[in-house]
């Protein structure tokens, strides 16, 4: 079983209002308290999704309060000193002075990855137009950084579409656990483990992007640049604020090396950013490194509700009925309705699929399989209620009506950037290819096997 390594969400009993404007949105009833007195959240309960952190209202009168008092808060939550946003009740606990120091002493080979999200979110954190798109000022804004290599998770959300899709085209023709549920989001695989024990044999057993992104970089990514893995530093940023539970399980070290070293959100990306003074709009569009930052249009769309499984459609559709897809763009599964359902008609069988945004929609469909009904071979999940797009790293919205805005353009400019990609589908990314015909062998194949997936395993 996954411990927790530590409480990385939190709300501080001299700030919170005892409004519960949490218990609104934390999807798994987490939250305890009177209304009017300080909440507490149940540790056992809580799968870190961050929901709270990005609804919660109460702050700080920080100019009312001595500067000792805020310096000692900023440090507890590991933010910068030097920043003046408001301190909230409710908080995520991150890794930001630890990267900053291992950037600033250079003694580690530094590989750094980026979740499709952040790339339509980043930018808000300088006052740019809500759900700008901007890859580019990004990587441009981690090599000023001093990260030696800027990779993206979107690479690695391709390889996981071939072992995903060829994990479920192999269930289905040779029988396993059906259906099949999607193993991205750290807070549903966690929700499983714990509440729906009986079920964990459903998910895939897939690591998630970001941890199969980390596997690479120390063994393949050392490789290519004749670094030793113990000396690489892997650094994820994420726009979740569950990502760094995720990268602490004992169990993803199949490298010999903790996959993933650190996760960053992009709120604290944008610490960063601002601490080393960079001028983040004026920075000139720059390319990610070759050939770990090379992707997909359909490793783009995982940051949003729906992408994973039109990714999966994209490269498992060719690969069972062996003709192209009449349109690349699989709008059925699109949306914001909390569970939609379609049919992928492809030829020798028609694949039944769900995808699901939001834990407590799922609930009735995990009843229908616990009971032998569900009428449906894969489903995917996503805790936030937009997907990745909505996560509790994300940055926070000061005003609540600007949230429908930031989730419509973020979403919106995944599927623009998609559109305008060489490659839609995971299985054309060339450097998906070499890396399979050079390192992996073939997917679901020995080595990766090893590297890109694990054993997810029922709480005791
Ligand atoms: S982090 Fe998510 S699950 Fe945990 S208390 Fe907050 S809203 Fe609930
Ligand atoms: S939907 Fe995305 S951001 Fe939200 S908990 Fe899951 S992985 Fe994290």
């Amino acid at each position: 079983m996954a411990k927790r390594m530590r409480e990385f969400i939190r709300i501080d009993p001299e700030l919170c209002s005892g409004c519960q404007r949490c218990h609104t949105v934390c999807p798994v009833d987490a939250i305890e308290g009177e209304p009017g007195e300080p909440q507490k959240i149940c540790g056992d309960a809580c799968v870190m999704c961050g929901q709270c952190v990005q609804i919660c209202s109460a702050y700080d009168a920080f100019f009312e309060k001595d500067a000792d008092w805020r310096v000692q808060k900023l440090r507890e939550r590991n933010m910068p000193d030097g920043t003046n946003e408001p301190l909230f009740a409710a908080h995520y606990r991150g890794n930001f002075l630890a990267v900053k120091e291992i950037l600033m002493h250079k003694n580690k080979f530094t590989m750094v990855q980026c979740a499709p999200a952040i790339r339509v979110a980043l930018a808000e954190e300088f006052g740019m137009p809500l759900g700008s798109l901007v890859p580019g000022k990004m990587a441009a804004a981690l090599r000023r950084l001093g990260f030696d290599r800027i990779y993206d998770t979107n690479f690695a959300a391709d390889l996981t579409i071939m072992e995903e899709g060829s994990e479920l085209i192999k269930r289905l023709t040779e029988g396993g656990t059906l259906p099949m549920f999607t193993s991205c989001c750290p807070a549903w695989v966690k929700f499983i483990e714990d509440k729906y024990p009986e079920l964990v044999g459903h998910l895939s057993s897939c690591k998630s992007p970001q941890q199969m992104a980390g596997a690479i970089f120390k063994t393949y990514g050392a490789g290519l640049d004749g670094v030793a893995g113990e000396n690489i530093y892997s650094v994820a940023i994420m726009p979740c604020t569950c990502k760094s539970f995720e990268a602490g399980r004992q169990e993803m070290k199949a490298s010999g090396y903790q996959d993933v070293d650190a996760v960053l959100t992009t709120r604290e990306l944008g610490y960063l950013i601002k601490e080393a003074g960079i001028d983040f709009a004026g920075l000139p569009e720059e390319e990610f490194d070759k050939p770990l930052g090379i992707y997909s249009g359909a490793g783009n769309i995982f940051g949003v509700t729906g992408g994973v499984m039109e990714a999966a459609i994209r490269s498992a559709y060719e690969m069972v009925s062996g003709k192209p897809l009449d349109s690349i763009n699989v709008t059925s599964v699109r949306g914001e309705i909390g569970v939609r359902r379609t049919i992928i008609d492809a030829g020798e069988f028609q694949l039944k699929t769900v995808v699901v945004s939001g834990l407590k929609n799922v609930l009735s469909l995990l009843e229908t399989v616990k009971q032998g009904n569900a009428e449906f071979d894969f489903m995917e999940v996503m805790t936030c209620p937009s997907g990745c797009i909505s996560g509790g790293g994300q940055p926070k919205m000061l005003l609540p009506l600007d949230v429908p805005d930031a989730y419509h353009n973020r979403r919106n400019s995944l599927y623009r950037h998609d559109e305008e990609l060489t490659y839609r589908q995971s299985h054309e990314n060339p450097e998906i290819k070499t890396v399979y015909e050079q390192f992996l062998g073939e997917p679901l194949g020995h080595q990766s096997h090893k590297l890109l997936h694990t054993s997810y395993k029922a709480s005791s």
